[in-house]
């Protein structure tokens, strides 16, 4: 997708902090972080929300998750633990229609639920 500017970091045309990346994924800093780590997990594939994600996509999102859990253990967070989030929607505060999965942790995180 030319105008998405998360399909565009994922293709390196848009400059990105990656402290991640594989033929499917990238995971890199979020430019206005809400938590001492705040990471964005993307799959270079292009889905605009959660919403969009078929039976088709259940590898691609299981391996979200994987990259999300092996980035924590690397940034050493993972004893302490952290919160994934997929945003979808409006009212979630979706900004940006390229599914992405925040990574944040690095110190407590107010209560969501
Ligand atoms: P959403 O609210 O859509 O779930 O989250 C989008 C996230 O992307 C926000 O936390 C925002 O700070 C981050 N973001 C938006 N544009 C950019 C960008 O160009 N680069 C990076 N690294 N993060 C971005
Ligand atoms: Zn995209």
């Amino acid at each position: 997708m030319k105008d998405c500017i998360f399909c565009q970091i994922g293709e390196h045309e848009l400059p990105a902090q990656i402290v991640f990346e594989d033929e499917e994924v990238v995971a890199f800093k979020d430019i206005n972080p809400k938590a001492p780590v705040h990471i964005l997990i993307i799959p270079k594939k292009h889905i605009p929300t959660v919403n969009h994600i078929g039976q088709k996509d259940v590898k691609l999102l299981g391996t979200l998750v994987i990259r999300a859990k092996d980035i924590a253990k690397k940034l050493q967070i993972d004893q302490n633990g952290y919160r994934l989030v997929f945003n979808t929607g409006t009212h979630s505060g979706q900004v940006v229609d390229h599914i992405h999965l925040h990574l944040l942790g690095g110190g407590p995180l107010g209560s969501i639920a």
